[in-house]
């Protein structure tokens, strides 16, 4: 396996790029393996591994694990987990029924100062699909109240508006331990989106590596640049393998498919700790 782009969102959860579009267009570009990462969800597992001969890119079934240290939210990513692990298939569950009333409240509260009702969030989610703000965003854009994500996510869904509330997720410490649970490899996903000063707080980051933690995704558009040297020191010094993935959200963010990319010999390396699932290969 080359190269691989580790961490990409389909239309099962916030994506606007059904699975099997997403192996055509890492195709179109000569991106030789992607990982798909849907939040809380393996749901797109199957529509991916069959465009796999099809496409002839290689595929690295995974989730990105929602989880929480206090008011922070710190995203997993799982590669290889065994989807039909009950331990993962409970909290994923748990973690999306959540995610699915907190989008209802947030709804709520902001159909008291915009028009917009649910019906306009389900008609921007897919059925079954892991539902989180952007699908609200989308809405609020249906609707013209906003020009785009970004302009949802930095005034009306921005948590200082006063609608947008958490969703229930475990801790980081039990997200690590459930993915190796469940035979998967566990990266922590964008740990630099808020700049050099604000990384997980190394004793922190020393009791995920105890937990099981592999690597640190440090290769991120949305990791500041102060971020990403200290980041490669704290990888080398507890011993973490360093990951580079795009986070591509189809048109839903600027991120470009492939942009940042992982060495082909970490992805091998994440294929033999992993227990739990096999990639998909042409
Ligand atoms: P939620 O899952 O409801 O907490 O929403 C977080 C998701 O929204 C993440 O997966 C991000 O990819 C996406 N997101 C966050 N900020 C933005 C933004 N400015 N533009 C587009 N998507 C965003
Ligand atoms: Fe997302
Ligand atoms: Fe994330
Ligand atoms: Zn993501």
């Amino acid at each position: 396996m080359g190269p691989a782009d580790l961490h990409v969102h389909s239309t099962v959860s916030d994506g606007t790029v059904d699975p099997a579009g997403l192996l055509a267009e890492a195709a179109g570009i000569g991106l030789p393996a992607i990982a798909l990462t849907d939040h809380d969800s393996t749901a797109g597992w199957a529509e991916a591994a069959a465009a796999v001969p099809v496409t002839g890119v290689a595929l690295i079934p995974g989730m990105e694990l929602s989880t929480r240290e206090q008011w922070v939210s710190v995203h997993l990513l799982g590669y290889l987990v065994d989807p039909l692990h009950e331990g993962l298939l409970a909290e994923t569950a748990m973690i999306r029924e959540s995610r699915l009333t907190r989008a209802e409240e947030i709804v709520r509260r902001i159909s008291r100062d915009y028009d917009l009702t649910w019906d306009d969030v389900l008609a921007q989610t897919a059925e079954g699909a892991t539902i989180g703000r952007p699908h609200i965003a989308d809405a609020l854009v249906a609707r013209g109240h906003v020009v785009d994500r970004s302009a949802a996510f930095a005034g009306i869904l921005h948590p200082r508006a006063g609608y947008a509330q958490p969703h229930y997720a475990p801790d980081p410490v039990t997200g690590v331990r459930l993915i190796r649970a469940a035979g998967g490899v566990p990266v922590l996903a964008h740990p630099g989106t808020r700049g050099a000063q604000r990384v997980m707080p190394e004793s922190k980051i020393a009791e995920l590596v105890e937990a099981g933690l592999f690597g640190l995704e440090v290769d991120h558009p949305e990791n500041r640049p102060d971020a990403k040297e200290p980041l490669r020191a704290l990888a080398a010094r507890h011993g973490l393998a360093v990951t580079g993935s795009s986070d591509y959200h189809g048109a839903g963010k600027a991120n470009r498919l492939g942009e940042h990319r992982t060495p082909a010999e970490v992805v091998a390396r994440i294929v033999d700790e992993a227990t739990g699932s096999a990639p998909v290969l042409p």
